[in-house]
């Protein structure tokens, strides 16, 4: 049998869209709800904070049932950002799931399917499973453990040798080479505790131990723990993956209905056509592990930004899905005003960001609002101090002001190459210089559309 992938699924590429975000923690909210000016990340934008509060407290209360969000408001002014705090408040590992609404059209998949694929990619299930594993600490090897070739899992360990650098000093260890592969999809580093399935050796990462929280660059191979002081225990190990993991692991013919070999397919990566009739068998599967509290549903937050782009087909589809009993919280943005709906003949006037009245009259919108120069000043510092770059005070004016009169997308998006440039320059801190050496290389919208219509003689 595979072994059992124990390890939190990794998300896709999709990661890399919540990374301009990494700064937001949450909605930054006291405890009576009003929102501080400046917290958990979040500049400004109170009045929205404030409403996306009581948009938590709904979902809660499970309030929100056939309802939505609509954040509307010009770009750059938080609506992905306030979207993903929503998910935040509502816990850990809650599944956020970001799309443009343009991203719907493809050649190869219906709208409608890829609607529903992002539909189970924002609800999340929680598996508990009490399991028979070994408990141990990561750290080094004692100098008897390192010449035995029989590990305390009672397998003989192959002689597999690495070498770990910590900062005290280099090790040469020795590990059973199916637990090195399972240790490596964990990325477990020294210090860590980890826990080992006894049957199939798979790994869980469950915490650090700071007495060992030194950094280490691996010099032959990838991460090398070794367990030590193995207990043999029973433990609650607590899977969290989304319906879409599911769907995808288990598109292709295999064994066993059972959840744990529904989530062993996950460590394989072919994929094939994800069909209505397998959404519907998985599900039977998943109602039937909730059933036996095996599992629980984590509706997370599907966020559709640009949803003017969306036609009148997804519309019809999105009233539908938001009234099933497993629907994610869906939150909508816009920054158009009165707009025609797309795929709607000419009988339907343009309608408030492009949204047909039946979905509009079911949604709470939220207006975000333009940011004050300061605002922008300390939402562009943040971010510098986030992504970890020194930037000199003038420097830090200099973005600022590219980020009031040009837009803040585009002053965030010219810091790390400004500091690129420092670095090249072999300055730490990056300088005025450096950003307007940006400013000249990187053109934002406007200037760039100036560009093409001055070459082809065009005015604009
Ligand atoms: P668009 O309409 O272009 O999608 P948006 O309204 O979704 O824009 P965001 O992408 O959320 O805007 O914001 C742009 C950048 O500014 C992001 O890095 C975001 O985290 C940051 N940001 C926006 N508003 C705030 C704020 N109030 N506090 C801190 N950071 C913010």
């Amino acid at each position: 049998m595979a072994p059992v992938q124990i390890s939190e699924v990794k998300g896709n590429s999709r990661e890399n869209r919540t990374a301009a975000h990494s700064h937001i923690k949450g909605l930054g909210l006291r405890p009576d709800g009003y929102a501080e000016k400046t917290s958990n990340g979040f500049v400004g934008q109170t009045a929205a904070r404030e409403a996306c509060g009581v948009v938590v407290d709904l979902i809660r209360a499970k309030k929100m049932s056939g309802r939505a969000v609509l954040l509307a408001g010009g770009p750059g002014t938080g609506k992905t950002a306030l979207a993903l705090a929503v998910s935040q408040e509502l816990g850990t590992k809650v599944p956020f799931c970001p799309i443009v609404g343009s991203e719907v059209y493809s050649t190869e998949v219906k709208k409608t399917e890829a609607l529903m694929e992002n539909f189970r990619r924002a609800i999340g299930l929680r598996v508990r499973e009490t399991k028979e594993v070994y408990e141990g600490e990561v750290t080094e090897l004692t100098p008897e453990e390192a010449e035995n070739p029989l590990g305390s899992y009672g397998r003989t360990i192959s002689h597999l040798l690495i070498t770990l650098k910590s900062a005290r000093g280099t090790k040469k260890l020795r590990l059973d080479p199916s637990i090195y592969e399972a240790i490596q999809k964990e990325q477990v580093r020294l210090g860590d505790v980890i826990y080992i399935e006894a049957n199939t050796g798979a790994v869980k990462r469950v915490g650090r131990s700071d007495a060992y929280a030194t950094e280490f660059d691996l010099e032959a191979e990838e991460y090398v723990p070794i367990p030590k002081g193995d207990v043999h225990k029973k433990k609650e190990v607590v899977q969290d993956v989304t319906l879409h993991d599911l769907d995808v692991a288990n598109a292709r013919p295999q064994g066993g209905q059972d959840i744990m070999s529904m989530m062993g397919q996950l460590m394989k990566p072919k994929k094939t056509e994800i069909t209505e009739k397998l959404r519907a068998e998985i599900n039977k599967v998943v109602q039937k592990y909730i059933d036996q509290n095996v599992a629980e549903l984590i509706p997370g937050v599907l966020f559709i930004d640009e949803v003017h782009m969306l036609d009148l087909e997804c519309f019809t589809y999105l009233n539908r899905a938001l009234e099933s009993s497993i629907s994610p919280i869906v939150i909508l943005a816009s920054n158009r005003g009165l707009c025609p709906i797309r795929g709607a003949d000419n009988s339907l006037p343009p309608s408030a960001h492009g949204i047909p009245p039946d979905l509009l009259a079911r949604l709470l919108i939220v207006p975000t609002h333009p940011y004050a120069p300061d605002e922008v000043r300390s939402i562009i510092s943040t971010r510098a101090k986030t992504e970890g770059l020194s930037v000199e005070e003038r420097a830090l004016e200099k973005v600022s002001e590219l980020g009031v009169r040009v837009s803040l997308r585009y002053a965030l998006q010219l810091l790390t190459p400004a500091s690129v440039l420092a670095s090249v320059g072999g300055r730490k801190e990056v300088q005025v210089a450096d950003v307007e050496e940006c400013e000249g290389l990187f053109l934002d919208a406007r200037r760039s559309a100036g560009v093409l219509s001055e070459d082809s003689g065009f005015i604009s």
